[in-house]
């Protein structure tokens, strides 16, 4: 059993600021519910003396995981630099070799000459099939090391984590995992979540506190060693105190995201949803439409972001563009009411808001944002002022009504979807 994790992220293009390291974040998370410590991210160039520099500096008996550099280009060097550097043969794996060739034939292309590296796996390793793309993650012992060497493309890399993690479970790698407790919440901001629950926090020291800002809000997490049993009678004891005092601000108490939860109460209710977006762009429809299966609530959106399609695609009368602009109550009602029409949807989801840098005014900074959720009996609408800047304006919005749509579905009919003592960004 081994707690001590070391990681090398491979590749010049990570020392470049081409490309930042995202690689090593996504191990930790995989890893997090395990007793580990991390003891260092070293980032690396795509030379033999870099990783071999690297490798020297781990410990006999850390975990270490290599990411990059597994392709077959002639700067791809991890897989023979790692071979080297333990002094092990580097032979061609027929299983490998033939997964790769399957690979290839499903594609309908020609095997290529790049099958000839990939299909190496160190003497004293095992591969994992990558099922996302085709260079294998590679899993063993040398050195007095658990070597675990994955693909740099995050996608690739992060499907076969779970492979890994089972494998290192498997063979007794693995400490015994935390004691966890997990609060995803949105529509807070974090410094207001944290004193929320300043109390309970100065009562239970036993507990380790983080918290963190993710797209969809913040989340909390209480974790416990799993030796602790003081801290794990701690931990029992505050996860009610914890859920009463976040109530309505918690969407879920797993790892999945805002859109997930939505998507599955939509379904679970057979009810259907549409968009009616301006100054998000489609972002909305983008995130409510990233779950597979959302054809089942999901049926469509309008992006309407000059007047006159506000106009002509929603039927927002043009006097009341003219009078109240478009970032206004009545509009953005109108376009909520014009999508749920015209795409004969239960619910409808509309914004309008200055994202920036220009176009704000006294009356109405950068930032001011009006939203609706057009429910089955009634329509809702307040404003938020947003305090990013264009980018992050536009993500909050969508956190912010995609949440809303969670509440009011949470809340059942008719129920406003924020709550009386929400204050987050509502002007
Ligand atoms: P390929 O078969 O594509 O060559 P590879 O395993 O050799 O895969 P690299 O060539 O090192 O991986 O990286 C491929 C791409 O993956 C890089 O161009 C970069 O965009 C991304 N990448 C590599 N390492 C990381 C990392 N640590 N964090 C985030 N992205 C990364």
């Amino acid at each position: 059993m081994r707690n001590r994790v070391n990681m090398i992220a491979v590749g010049d293009e990570l020392l470049e600021g081409r490309t930042a390291d995202t690689n090593s974040g996504r191990i930790q998370r995989a890893l997090g519910q395990h007793a580990v410590q991390v003891a260092g991210i070293q980032v690396v160039p795509d030379t033999k003396e870099a990783i071999f520099q690297a490798l020297d500096r781990t410990d006999v008996g850390d975990i270490v995981f290599l990411t990059g550099g597994l392709g077959s280009t002639p700067d791809d060097l991890t897989r023979d630099m790692v071979a080297q550097w333990a002094g092990v043969a580097l032979p061609q794996d027929d299983a490998v070799r033939q997964q790769l060739e399957e690979r290839w034939k499903r594609l309908g292309r020609k095997v290529g000459v790049g099958v000839q590296r990939q299909c190496q796996v160190p003497e004293g390793m095992a591969a994992l099939e990558n099922h996302v793309g085709s260079a294998p993650g590679l899993v063993g012992c040398l050195k007095g090391r658990i070597l675990i060497m994955l693909p740099g493309v995050p996608s690739e890399m992060e499907g076969l984590l779970p492979a890994v993690v089972q494998w290192l479970t498997d063979h007794g790698h693995l400490p015994e995992a935390r004691h966890t407790l997990l609060w995803r919440t949105g529509q807070i901001a974090e410094l207001a979540l944290v004193r929320k629950l300043d109390s309970i926090r100065e009562a239970n020291p036993e507990l380790q506190w983080s918290w963190w800002l993710t797209d969809w809000g913040v989340d909390v997490r209480l974790a416990v060693e799993p030796d602790n049993k003081l801290g794990k009678a701690q931990l029992a004891a505050v996860e009610a105190p914890v859920s009463e005092l976040l109530g309505h601000l918690v969407y879920s108490r797993q790892m999945e995201s805002l859109p997930e939860v939505v998507g599955r109460m939509l379904k679970a209710k057979g009810l259907t949803v549409s968009v009616a977006e301006s100054c998000t762009g489609g972002l909305i429809g983008a995130s409510l439409t990233d779950q597979a299966g959302s054809s089942a609530y999901f049926r469509g959106g309008i992006l309407a972001y000059a007047d006159h399609i506000k106009n002509e695609l929603l039927g927002v009368p043009e006097a009341m563009l003219q009078k109240n602009g478009a970032v206004s109550e009545p509009v953005v009602r109108a376009m909520a009411e014009g999508a749920q029409r015209q795409l004969n949807t239960d619910y409808a989801l509309a914004v309008s808001g200055i994202s920036g840098p220009g176009g704000g005014s006294d009356e109405k900074p950068v930032g001011t944002t009006w939203v609706a959720v057009a429910t089955p009996e009634d329509v809702y609408t307040w404003a938020y002022r947003f305090p990013g800047d264009r980018p992050r304006n536009r993500l909050l919005t969508v956190a912010a009504i995609v949440d809303s749509l969670r509440r009011s579905l949470e809340f059942g009919p008719g129920q406003v979807p924020w709550m009386a003592d929400d204050s987050w960004c509502r002007t």
